[in-house]
C-alpha cells in the first residue's frame, strides 16, 4: 500500500513536471492597467496545449499553436477583465486587467466654413501641404509649399484655412502652418499682389528633363496625376483669376518630382531606364523592411515581433533579386531604427525605379482581429497601381492568404512620385488563423519568392503594353 502511494506520488510529480508551466501568454494588451479612449479592446495571446482559458467567464477557443484573439466592448470608466487559466490538472490562475475608458478629447469640429476678409498669409515652414479638402488624410494632396509662400486666405473650416486659387477654385492648408503677412496687409482694403512668370526653360540630361519656371515669388501650385498625365498648375499670377497650367504625358514606369524652391518651380520628368532589350541590371530596386530597432511594429498572438519577420523577408528577397542580377538595395539590413524620412531619402538618393516596403498587418485596438485576415498591398500614386495589383496577386496565391487585393492609402514611404512604390502587408499578425501562415518555416522564402514573381510580372506586362 505504502509502495503504491509512493508510485502514485511520483506519477503525479512527473505529470506536473511535464505539464508546461505558464504557457498562457497575453501579447495584447501589453499592460495590465491601461487607459484608452476606444470603445473596445482585443486580447491576443497563446494558450498551452493542456490549458483552457476563460475571459470574464467566456471560454476562449484557440486556433493552431494555441493562438487566440478575442474582442470585448468597453464601457465608459473602469472595465475589469479576469483571465482565468485552468490546466488539465486542478490548477487555476487568474490574471486581472483593468482597462479604463475615458471620453476622447475631441476638438470641437463644426465643419462650417467661416468666412473672413481676404488677407495675405505666409507659410512658416517648408513643405506645407496644400490640400483639395479640409481633411488631414486621404488622397487630397495638391502640392508642397516652401517656407514664406504667400497665400490669400478668405476663411476657415475647422483647423484649416481656405486658400484662394482662382475664381471658385480653392485649396486648404493647416492654419497653424501660416502667419499673417504684415507687409502685405498694410492697406485698409485688400489689394491683390500677383506673381509673374519671369522665365521658363528646360534642362535635359541622360536621366531626366527638368522644366524650370522662374517666378517673381513663391506661390501656390498643384501637381495632380492620373494614369496618363501629370497636370501642373501655378496660381495667383498677374490677375486674381489667372493661372499657368501644363500637361506632361506619363509614359512607361513614370517617375517625376515637382518642387518649389527660392521662387523657382522645378518639374522633373525622369527617363524610363528600361526598354524592351533591358537587362535586370538596369532595374534599381529598394527593399524596405518596415520598423526596426526600438520600433517593433505589430506583435503577433504568439509574441512574434513584426520588425524581425519583415527583415527576414527583405533579406531573402534581396538574395533572390540579386541572383536574377537586379540592382538591389535594402534600407536596413539589421535590427536598427530608421525614420520614415530616412527610408524615403534613401530610395530617392539611390534613384530607385521600384520601392517595396515589407510589413505584416495589425488592427486598431477596438477592432476584432478575427475579422481581419490575409494580405493586402497599398499604393498611393496612380503610377504605382499596377505594381501593387501584380504583387497582391502573387502574394495571395503563393502564401495562400485571403486575397485583400490592392488599395490606395496615404503612407509616407509610398507617397513620393520619384519612384514606383508599394507597401506590402503579407498577413495579419494578430489574426489567429494567419498565425499558421507566418509561423510556417518557409514563410519568408515563399513571401520573397511571391514578391519577386509579382515584380517580374509587373515589369514584363508594362513593357509589353
Ligand atoms: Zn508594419
Amino acid at each position: 500500500m505504502k509502495y503504491n502511494k509512493l508510485l502514485f506520488c511520483i506519477f503525479i510529480l512527473i505529470l506536473m513536471i511535464c505539464t508546461p508551466a505558464n504557457a498562457l501568454t497575453i501579447t495584447h494588451p501589453e499592460q495590465n492597467d491601461m487607459t484608452v479612449s476606444e470603445n473596445g479592446i482585443f486580447f491576443s495571446g497563446k494558450i498551452g496545449k493542456y490549458e483552457k482559458i476563460f475571459i470574464n467567464g467566456i471560454p476562449i477557443k484557440p486556433q493552431k499553436r494555441g493562438a487566440f484573439s478575442y474582442c470585448f466592448p468597453l464601457k465608459e470608466g473602469e472595465n475589469i477583465f479576469a483571465i482565468q487559466k485552468k490546466d488539465w490538472l486542478i490548477n487555476t490562475e487568474t490574471i486581472k486587467y483593468t482597462i479604463t475608458r475615458v471620453s476622447p478629447v475631441t476638438e470641437k469640429t463644426h465643419n462650417q466654413f467661416i468666412e473672413q476678409d481676404k488677407k495675405y498669409y505666409k507659410t512658416i515652414k517648408d513643405r506645407v501641404v496644400l490640400r483639395s479638402t479640409p481633411i488631414d488624410k486621404g488622397m487630397n494632396r495638391l502640392g508642397y509649399l516652401p517656407e514664406n509662400t504667400k497665400v490669400v486666405i478668405d476663411g476657415q473650416t475647422n483647423e484649416f484655412s481656405r486658400v484662394y486659387l482662382t475664381k471658385d477654385n480653392y485649396a486648404w492648408v493647416f492654419t497653424n502652418d501660416l502667419t499673417l503677412s504684415e507687409e502685405d496687409n498694410k492697406e485698409e482694403i485688400f489689394s491683390y499682389k500677383p506673381q509673374t512668370i519671369l522665365d521658363t526653360n528646360q534642362i535635359k540630361n541622360k536621366k531626366e528633363t527638368t522644366t524650370v519656371i522662374e517666378l517673381s515669388d513663391n506661390c501656390p501650385y498643384s501637381a495632380v496625376a492620373d494614369d496618363n498625365k501629370l497636370i501642373v498648375t501655378v496660381y495667383n499670377l498677374d490677375t486674381p483669376d489667372e493661372c499657368y497650367s501644363k500637361e506632361y504625358n506619363l509614359e512607361k514606369f513614370p517617375r517625376y518630382s515637382v518642387c518649389m524652391q527660392n521662387n523657382i518651380l522645378y518639374i522633373t520628368m525622369k527617363k524610363n531606364p528600361i526598354s524592351k532589350s533591358y537587362s535586370n541590371r538596369d532595374v534599381k530596386i529598394v527593399i524596405d523592411a518596415g520598423h526596426g530597432g526600438s520600433e517593433n511594429g505589430a506583435i503577433g498572438c504568439l509574441g512574434d515581433k513584426e520588425k524581425f519577420l519583415n527583415l527576414d523577408v527583405a533579406l531573402k528577397l534581396k538574395k533572390i533579386l540579386e541572383a536574377h542580377n537586379f540592382d538591389v538595395y535594402l534600407t536596413r539590413e539589421t535590427d536598427c531604427f530608421l525614420s520614415l524620412n530616412d527610408r524615403v531619402k534613401f530610395a530617392q538618393d539611390k534613384d530607385a525605379l521600384i520601392f517595396i516596403s515589407i510589413h505584416l498587418n495589425s488592427v486598431p485596438i477596438s477592432d476584432d482581429p478575427n475579422l481581419n485576415r490575409g494580405s493586402i498591398v497599398f499604393y498611393f500614386n496612380p503610377q504605382s497601381k499596377n505594381l501593387a495589383k501584380s504583387l497582391s496577386k502573387t502574394i495571395s496565391q503563393d502564401l495562400k492568404t485571403v486575397d485583400g487585393g490592392s488599395s490606395q492609402a496615404s503612407y509616407a514611404v509610398i507617397r513620393p512620385t520619384e519612384y514606383i512604390g508599394a507597401l506590402v502587408e503579407l498577413a495579419y499578425l494578430v489574426n489567429p488563423q494567419d498565425v499558421a501562415i507566418y509561423k510556417n518555416k518557409k514563410f519568408a522564402k515563399t513571401s520573397a519568392m511571391a514578391i519577386y514573381k509579382g515584380l517580374a510580372n509587373y515589369i514584363h506586362t508594362e513593357l509589353e503594353k
